[in-house]
């Protein structure tokens, strides 16, 4: 049997949780580290109905992208949904591991080069590196940018991200005066990383959570896209599964087959 210790050795050698934001919480949240595990369940967002799901698969390890604890929690009465998830993980024996911002942050391997690769984009190089954590070789850090094969035409570009990425809509900023070709990524909520995609040379930054005035700033030098938050990182799921599968043989990690985007679209 594998414990819960050994996956999480795994995920650490993959992307060091050191390596996550200030803020963040990726960690082990609920269960023990001595837990033998009876198989995983890997999720976007880790909420009560996954705990039941988990349940119900023979799993009792959830590894999630979302921490479903960011702060201190004062009290568990079961009054937030977080309370609730907490509750029901820690009465059915559900360890729920978070690998949120340390997964962005690795290249390759990581959100960013799975979803460069979804997108048929090139070898990529990192956005931001960080160099507390690395230094030199600068493919520890946030966002990447990267080429497509062959320029496309402002709309054209639009479809292709659409058909691509299966999104049902899409938000963004006005054509530019030359067509598409180096594209900048990041996904999960990335405006922060605007200026470092038009100092990469970026015609196009795709990310999610842009705010109305935000897209103002894209000012003629770039094309905005907001995919949306839980559009632009899906595919870590499978990544996950992966991830974890290719190491571990003696349980099956799963696919969530539920969908915990909170946002639905009336088209
Ligand atoms: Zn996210």
């Amino acid at each position: 049997m594998s414990t819960v210790h050994q996956l999480l050795a795994h995920l650490e050698a993959h992307a060091p949780f050191a390596y996550q934001a200030d803020y963040d919480n990726a960690r082990l949240i609920t269960g023990s580290p001595d837990q033998e595990i009876t198989g995983v369940l890997c999720t976007l967002d880790s909420i009560e109905d996954t705990v039941y799901e988990a349940v119900d698969r023979g799993c009792n390890v959830i590894v999630a992208h979302h921490p479903i604890v960011f702060s201190g929690l004062k009290s568990l009465t079961g009054a937030s949904y977080i309370e609730r998830t907490i509750i029901q993980a820690i009465r059915h024996h559900i360890a729920i591991i978070a690998v949120h911002t340390n997964l962005d942050s690795v290249h390759p391997g990581g959100v960013n080069s799975a979803l460069a690769e979804i997108l048929g984009l090139g070898a990529g190089e990192v956005l931001r590196p960080n160099a507390s954590v690395d230094p030199s070789t600068h493919t520890v850090g946030a966002g990447l940018v990267a080429d497509l094969p062959e320029a496309m035409d402002h709309t054209v570009f639009l479809g292709y991200v659409k058909d691509r990425l299966k999104l049902r809509v899409l938000k963004h900023t006005a054509p530019i005066d030359r067509p598409i070709q180096r594209v900048a990524i990041c996904g999960g909520s990335g405006s922060f990383l605007l200026e470092d995609a038009v100092r990469h040379g970026a015609d196009a930054f795709i990310t999610s959570d842009y705010k109305y005035h935000q897209f103002f700033d894209a000012d003629g030098r770039i094309v905005i896209l907001d995919i949306g938050h839980y559009e632009s990182e899906r595919h870590v799921i499978t990544l996950l599964q992966k991830l974890i599968q290719d190491k571990f043989d003696n349980f099956a990690a799963h696919c969530t087959n539920l969908d915990t985007n909170p946002i639905d679209y009336y088209l």
